[in-house]
């Protein structure tokens, strides 16, 4: 009963402290118990809210999308609205595969309702009538739940050929992905759907202007579907005034590694990452920290001097690495550095799909290498080691059709700049400044 594995898997040593220390319930979620849910979506069918001050509202909100590239969400959903074509899709990205990255999860079993709202939203906004659910395959419990969910919607009239009794259809569905990490990237996600080979495909064109069989398609994480009916039920400045200095709104992390509560937290953006291993219950058995990665096995590690370092895009890609995908990996005091970068190397390298050389070729090459000097029982590289993993990680980072293999060198090189006084000061490939 996978159902029940999941459950106790889940509820092990989750006792009410560690619940608590999570602020479970969810701070952001706008419906009270027992409240109508769905209200903001009944509010646009109704023609009680206008799909321009949707688009408004969330550009005033500053929410930026939380799959790991925080393009601003208001700018994607006017972008898609105003795209020739009468025929749109949307679809909610729910294949989170980063290491370390967990935090859809939670908000698909807790918060199902927020997501499918929000993608509804987003469907209603860009004039789509199918919206899908594209979820990792391991996820097979939340699809349930999300299944659940709509078959409920369905019932109720919310969605259908008539929702809400709008006059409009809106029809939902789950599409489980038949596996692997590179699936997660929009282009393969869309691919796949197509029914080909899940490779990423060049971008520009954007999937907002060609997406799916070549329509245009708003695409959002889960998380960022799920802040979209928060903001709109509580507003824009609200959520402004949720964040931690110059920061918005709420964020969920995923929080791992050598820590005493490894879990889900949802706390102000703009926390630092000292506050959060904190809120974690500290780092184990009270050791020091030797390195932390802040946005999942895609950033570039930081070390122990950059603790107060405010979680959010802006603050971590000035600092060298980024939020990425909301999950924080804590390292303690005497981890192997190297070891564990190449540890994240070597899922890149089986990962890579292949389409390009400069990832296929050069993650195995820099792979092989680093394999090679920890199996001598060194974790130091020599002079020439060192500049073939640069020259490496440079080809990479510009020569790599998508993210994977533009990052995947990326930790590696950061733990080589990094000694206890001082940070990896390797740029972060591709942070857009937006
Ligand atoms: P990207 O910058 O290419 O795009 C981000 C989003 O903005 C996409 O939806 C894209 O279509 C849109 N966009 C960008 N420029 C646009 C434009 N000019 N017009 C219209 N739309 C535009 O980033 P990406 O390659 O999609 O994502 C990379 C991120 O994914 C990384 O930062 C990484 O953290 C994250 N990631 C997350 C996971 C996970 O499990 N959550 C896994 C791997 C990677
Ligand atoms: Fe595939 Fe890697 Fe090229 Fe991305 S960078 S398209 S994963 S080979």
């Amino acid at each position: 009963d996978v159902d029940a594995l999941v459950t106790a898997a889940r509820d092990t040593g989750a006792g009410e402290a560690e619940a608590a220390s999570r602020n479970e319930p969810w701070p952001n979620d706008p419906y009270p118990v027992g409240a109508e849910r769905y209200a903001s979506l009944r509010a646009l069918l109704a023609g009680d809210l206008a799909a321009d001050d949707v688009v408004a509202t969330l550009e005033a909100s500053g929410l930026r999308g939380m799959g790991g590239a925080g393009f601003p969400t208001g700018r994607k959903w006017g972008l898609v609205a105003g795209a020739e074509g009468d025929l749109k899709y949307a679809i909610c990205n729910a294949d989170e595969s980063e290491p370390g990255t967990f935090k859809d999860r939670q908000i698909l079993a807790d918060q199902p309702h927020l997501v499918l709202e929000g993608l509804l939203l987003g469907m209603a906004v860009i004039g789509a009538e199918l919206g899908w659910v594209f979820i990792r395959h391991e996820y097979g419990p939340e699809e349930r739940v999300l299944c659940a969910e709509i078959d409920a919607l369905r019932e109720a009239g919310v969605i259908g050929p008539d929702a809400c009794g709008s006059g409009r259809r809106l029809e939902l569905d789950v599409f489980v992905s038949p596996g692997g990490y590179i699936l997660g990237e929009e282009t393969a996600l869309l691919e796949c759907m197509e029914g080909h080979r899940g490779e990423p495909r060049n971008k520009p064109p954007f999937p907002g202007g060609y997406g799916l069989h070549g329509r245009p398609t708003l695409i959002n994480s889960v998380e960022t579907f799920a802040d979209v009916p928060v903001i709109l039920q509580r507003g824009a400045d609200w959520w402004g005034e949720q964040g931690k200095g110059d920061s918005v709104g709420w964020k969920f992390f995923a929080v791992s590694g050598h820590v005493e509560h490894p879990g889900v937290y949802c706390v102000p953006m703009g926390t630092t990452v000292r506050e959060l291993i904190d809120q974690a219950g500290g780092v184990l058995g009270g050791a020091a920290v030797e390195a932390v990665q802040p946005g999942g096995a895609s950033s570039n590690f930081i070390g122990p001097d950059q603790l107060d370092l405010a979680l959010d895009f802006g603050t971590l890609a000035e600092a060298g690495t980024m939020l990425g995908s909301g999950a924080l990996v804590v390292l303690a005091e005497g981890t192997d550095l190297l070891a564990a970068s190449t540890n994240v190397l070597r899922f890149f390298r089986n990962e890579s799909c292949g389409k390009c050389v400069p990832c296929r070729v050069g993650s195995t090459k820099a792979h092989t290498l680093l394999r090679g000097v920890l199996d001598t029982g060194t974790s130091t590289l020599d002079e020439t080691q060192r500049a073939r993993i640069l020259q490496l990680e440079e080809a990479m980072r510009k020569t790599s059709i998508c993210g994977l293999g533009q990052v995947a060198l990326g930790p590696v090189v950061s733990v080589l700049g990094l000694d206890k006084g001082g940070a990896a000061a390797r740029e972060q490939p591709r942070q857009p400044d937006r």
